[in-house]
């Protein structure tokens, strides 16, 4: 690999790149691309996936923030007529722009710490054209994703992405794996959209509203989090203890107390 370009990592861009081949074959691995299929990576950096995906003779689009990465991500790939590239944001990057075909685009990144969080639920607003996504994350963000009920890792952020994904933890991934190496543990993350919601809930805004207002205070019960949404009875009338903590309730109680919200006069699902 001709490895000469200088490029100094950027912490501002949570630039951490990839350079142990076994970690890097194993996410190939784990992502399994096929010739025809079209794929995003999201922030490819110097191009560590980057290769492997276009090897695969799957379509490849990817989009760089840094302006400094995109020369040397054509002088990589350029000459690939698989290759597409984007310069700008991923949080503002229309994925629809893209024309994908209904749940055909299989998106992939090592991402940024920073963004991962909303660039998730950038990707979930989109959910009908993604097929899958694979991610590489904090690692305790990994946990969060594929949390339980029952444990300190449940949450808002387990309850929303178990809402529309099946969530499998592939693998951990050690900092030395990267350049420059992180403070922290990695790991490698697979969501699936959901071809059929299991619990759909009547208005998912609301859902996210109670959701946000139940793990306000985690430590209180319902009873007392939900104060501003439903009352005792109406909680009760969802099937839930109100003297329960958030971190209790599965995903379909929420959807419960959601749908009770939905059912009072004068409720508004934004903010
Ligand atoms: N994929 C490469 C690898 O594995 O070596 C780079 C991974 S590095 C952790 C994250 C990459 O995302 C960097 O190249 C960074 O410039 C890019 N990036 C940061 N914020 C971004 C954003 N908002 N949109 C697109 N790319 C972004």
């Amino acid at each position: 690999m001709t490895e000469n370009y200088q490029h100094r990592a950027r912490k501002r861009f949570g630039q951490n790149f990839l350079h142990d081949a076994g970690v890097i074959h194993r996410i190939l691995r784990g992502i399994h691309a096929r010739p025809g299929e079209r794929l995003l990576e999201i922030g490819p950096g110097q191009g560590a996936l980057t290769e492997g995906l276009l090897n695969s003779g799957a379509q490849l689009d990817v989009i760089e923030l840094d302006h400094d990465l995109v020369p040397i991500l054509r002088a990589k790939f350029g000459s690939n007529p698989a290759f597409n590239l984007h310069q700008g944001d991923a949080l503002k990057f229309d994925f629809n722009s893209l024309n994908p075909e209904p749940r055909s685009l299989r998106v992939v990144g090592n991402l940024p710490y920073n963004i991962s969080t909303p660039l998730i639920f950038h990707l979930l607003a989109n959910a009908g054209v993604i097929r899958d996504m694979h991610f590489m994350l904090q690692k305790e963000v990994v946990e969060r994703l594929a949390a339980t009920p029952g444990g300190g890792d449940w949450g808002r952020l387990s309850i929303m992405v178990q809402y529309h994904c099946r969530v499998e933890h592939l693998f951990n991934v050690g900092p030395g794996a990267f350049n420059p190496a992180p403070k922290v543990d990695s790991a490698i993350v697979r969501l699936v959209p959901h071809d059929v919601l299991p619990f759909p809930a009547k208005d998912h805004r609301l859902l996210e509203r109670v959701v946000r207002e139940a793990f306000n205070q985690r430590r209180k019960t319902l009873r007392n989090t939900l104060k501003g949404l439903l009352n005792s009875a109406e909680i009760e009338a969802a099937g839930v203890d109100g003297g329960l903590r958030p971190e209790q309730l599965d995903l379909a109680a929420f959807v419960r107390l959601a749908d009770q919200l939905a059912a009072q006069p004068k409720v508004e699902s934004q903010g």
